[in-house]
């Protein structure tokens, strides 16, 4: 199942929980492990809080004070994106997660991200594979 995500602005980071909690919903898995991987250069995926939305503003902010845009990458001459790039190499494109009686199992603080780091875009697609026993 691909998911897709639209995205509003350069840079954010877009709670995509509830949605990837209704794929393994419908899959039939009560036991197993589900896979969602962003399938793109320029975004990534990441677990963590977003009951506080600061959370994903800091981490933006973060990045943004170690890998700045446009200083000096080469791929700027390209797409002027390197910086997107380079955060989504760091960050990772995929996350494993358990599946438990047929639900995903998250910490009490814990969601899926998308970071969008390259936006805005329509229809970022994120595809979700669950594997395991019905
Ligand atoms: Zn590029």
């Amino acid at each position: 199942m691909i998911i897709r995500i639209d995205t509003h602005v350069h840079k954010q980071c877009i709670d995509i929980t509830e949605k990837v909690r209704a794929v393994v919903r419908e899959s039939g898995v009560a036991s197993g492990v589900c896979h969602v991987m962003v399938l793109h250069a320029t975004a990534a995926l990441i677990v963590n809080e977003n009951d506080d939305p600061e959370i994903g503003v800091d981490l933006l902010d973060a990045l943004d004070r170690s890998i700045p845009d446009h200083a000096g990458w080469r791929h700027d001459r390209v797409d002027n994106n390197a910086q997107a790039h380079i955060k989504a190499s760091i960050l990772g494109p995929s996350e494993s997660l358990p599946v438990v009686e047929g639900e995903l199992l998250l910490g009490t603080w814990q969601g899926i991200m998308l970071v969008e780091l390259d936006g805005p875009r329509s229809g970022r697609r994120v595809k979700v594979t669950v594997i395991g026993e019905s």
